[in-house]
């Protein structure tokens, strides 16, 4: 489930939002301070930030400034009753997506949002990295350690699927149903084949055998 950090110190406020975004499907957390904030953005265990400007603790800019030194890519719209240019430019600037004037319709708030979430999972699928081995997705090229490695079209796919699982088994049923689309097993060995040449080519160790289980990514 989608998770959205809720920052912002202002009860009336908050709880407007809190109860509108978990009434469309999100998940919240409401913060009510800067320093609290950028610690559960920095967890990585939000998908975007809704943040005000004028927090205790830290403010706003501050938090978005700190946040940005160390991830770049979680969406964070800016909260704020100051409608000044110079806020706007300042938030921009400091790497906010989106900048929210205070008062605004929930809507218009919801609709942002979304707009933020999509460019940010747009962003996230056109490359997979794992150790080595990279993954770009519109180009279909494959790499370990900025080498280029031939992968069939089959091959790709069955990669793709192990880095966007990293650290999960995957069974033969769940590979033969996601990269070859058979929801049953034709009884050959064809994952293991498959498998087999991945190690050939991302090196026989970046792929573990998870015995009676499947495999998993190392
Ligand atoms: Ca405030």
């Amino acid at each position: 489930m989608t998770r959205i950090l809720i920052a912002e110190d202002e009860e009336r406020i908050s709880s407007f939002i809190d109860k509108g975004l978990r009434a469309a499907g999100y998940s919240t957390d409401v913060i009510v301070n800067g320093t609290e904030a950028l610690e559960l953005a920095l967890s990585g265990s939000c998908d975007l930030v809704l943040l005000d400007v004028g927090l205790p603790g830290i403010d706003g800019f501050e938090v978005l400034r700190r946040l940005r030194e160390r991830n770049t890519a979680l969406p964070v719209i800016m909260l704020t009753a100051r409608t000044s240019t110079l806020d706007t430019v300042a938030g921009l600037d400091g790497g906010a997506n989106d900048y929210m004037p205070k008062p605004f319709k929930f809507d218009e708030l919801l609709a942002r949002i979304r707009l933020r979430l999509r460019d940010a999972g747009q962003l996230a699928v056109t490359a997979l990295n794992r150790g080595p081995i990279g993954l770009d997705l519109l180009t279909r090229r494959a790499t370990v350690d900025g080498r280029t490695v031939d992968l069939s079209a089959r091959e790709f796919a069955l990669a793709e699927e192990f880095l966007t699982h990293p650290d999960q088994v995957l069974s033969r049923e769940q590979l033969l149903s996601r990269v070859w689309g058979l929801d049953f097993d034709p009884g050959s060995n064809v994952v293991d084949v498959y498998v087999r040449y991945l190690r050939g080519k991302f090196g026989a160790d970046a792929i573990e055998t998870v015995r009676g289980m499947g495999y998993r990514l190392l």
